[in-house]
């Protein structure tokens, strides 16, 4: 219920007005007011945008390709830009200093990456083991994603939920962030999948192993295939 109350605050229009009181925008680089990114810490950072490599959407010329690395259950990968400068201090604020206002802002980013897919059927959020979840109040991902899916057009299922409670993968190497997830998702009870395209929608991804076990409960469950779209991109 805490999360149904957060985004329909974050997304209503009375709502809105609350939060231009409560949280004025104040630019995530800089600090400037008025906006939650200036254009000169927006141009600074340099949102990934084509031309890019089709899978993991890393931008020509802008260093290696990631595809490689990518878990073999997503088809695919789009992120706004590298988890560094405005974006790295908006994610940090809207995840754990509840500066949830930033949730229309950055599902605007994350909706103009997505475009450029225009043969999906559904976005469904990473989950939260409902812990954490409680804890924190709010999933910064269902939030993302049902704001994107807003501007998209597009229906948020949330076809997942995480059936193990997992320790943060801060400081664990590419195969321990891999087993630290494995079996930790399941998808939900009575979620039809069958036949569908989905896009994983997460915040920041590393080595992509949380988006990958999320991956592979989807394709269990059903879907034809999986992609993924996130805020940041570590590597
Ligand atoms: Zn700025
Ligand atoms: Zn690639």
């Amino acid at each position: 219920m805490a999360v149904r109350r957060v985004t329909d605050m974050v997304l209503g229009r009375v709502g809105s007005v609350l939060v231009d009181v409560v949280y004025p925008a104040r630019c995530a680089g800089c600090g400037r007011r008025g906006c939650w990114v200036c254009r000169d810490c927006d141009a600074a950072l340099g949102r990934f945008a084509p031309p890019w490599c089709e899978g993991c959407g890393t931008p020509t010329g802008l260093g290696d390709c990631v595809c490689s690395s990518l878990p073999r259950s997503l088809s695919g990968l789009r992120s706004v830009g590298r988890y560094e400068g405005w974006l790295r201090h908006a994610i940090v604020r809207f995840k754990y200093e509840e500066e949830w206002a930033r949730a229309d802002h950055l599902s605007a980013a994350l909706a103009e990456t997505l475009r450029t897919w225009c043969d999906l059927d559904a976005l469904v959020p990473v989950p939260l083991h409902p812990e954490r979840q409680r804890r924190r109040g709010y999933n910064q991902s269902a939030l993302l994603a049902k704001g994107a899916g807003k501007l998209l057009a597009m229906p948020v299922l949330r076809a997942l939920q995480r059936i193990r409670a997992t320790p943060h993968q801060v400081g664990l190497r590419a195969e321990e962030r891999r087993r630290n997830v494995q079996d930790a998702f399941a998808v939900s009870s009575g979620a039809n999948l069958v036949g569908k395209r989905l896009v994983l929608v997460d915040d920041v991804t590393t080595t992509g192993s949380t988006l990958g076990a999320c991956a592979e409960a989807l394709l269990a469950g059903g879907a034809c295939e999986v992609r993924a779209v996130t805020l940041a991109r570590e590597t």
